[in-house]
């Protein structure tokens, strides 16, 4: 017997950083990831699809979840809403999963505050000046849209003292192997991982 109890994996960093990759490579390799499916008010993507990127919802529905306490953080990004579900955390670390929340700064610090055993990565960008040229390059922001990320991004990279990892995503590779080997070590903190030796 383990004694194993899941984590809670906390991933921000500004857009255009790629924390959206990222996510995906680490839960690509790692069975023992499960992502949190937000709610949401914002409207679907052609890609994306219902209980698998997001729960999209109405404002209305969005308003009923938060008074009836249904969420453990949530917070307004780029005048949406977006909130972690309590049905996608607790019951799935009880259970020993591990759970990787892809969430903003303003809600992981409400996740700090609640959860402080949870563990939490930062995603820097090299440089102001690559973070502009990758948002750019997207193709898909109009100048506005790249400014007021632009804004957004240094709000968020004021908040990064607060995590317990830092990340800089300057290589792709080399930025993903630190966070798998972050959650290697994790994986392995007494308080996590404390198993019994058998007698054979
Ligand atoms: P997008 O609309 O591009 O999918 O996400 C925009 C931002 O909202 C990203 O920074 C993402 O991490 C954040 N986000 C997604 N889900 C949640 C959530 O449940 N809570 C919070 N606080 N932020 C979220």
């Amino acid at each position: 017997m383990d004694n194993r109890k899941g984590m809670l994996l906390v991933i921000s960093g500004p857009s255009g950083v790629g924390k959206g990759e990222m996510v995906k490579a680490i839960m690509a390799e790692d069975d023992s990831l499960v992502f949190s499916v937000s709610a949401t008010t914002r409207a679907r993507r052609d890609y994306e699809q219902e209980g698998v990127h997001y729960y999209f919802k109405t404002m209305e529905e969005y308003k009923r979840l938060v008074s009836e306490d249904a969420f453990v953080e949530y917070a307004e990004v780029y005048g949406n809403h977006y909130g972690t579900l309590k049905s996608e955390v607790y019951q799935r670390m009880e259970k020993g999963q591990n759970v990787v929340l892809d969430i903003d700064s303003q809600g992981a610090m409400m996740v700090l505050e609640k959860m402080p055993e949870c563990v939490s990565i930062f995603l820097l960008p090299p440089s102001y000046k690559e973070l502009r040229r990758r948002l750019e390059g997207r193709g898909t922001e109009s100048a506005e849209t790249v400014e007021g990320r632009m804004a957004k991004a240094a709000r968020e990279i004021s908040r990064k003292d607060r995590y317990e990892y830092i990340v800089v995503n300057d290589n792709f590779d080399e930025a993903l192997s630190q966070v798998r080997a972050i959650i290697a070590a994790e994986k392995h903190k007494r308080t996590r991982f404390n198993p019994d030796v058998p007698q054979e």
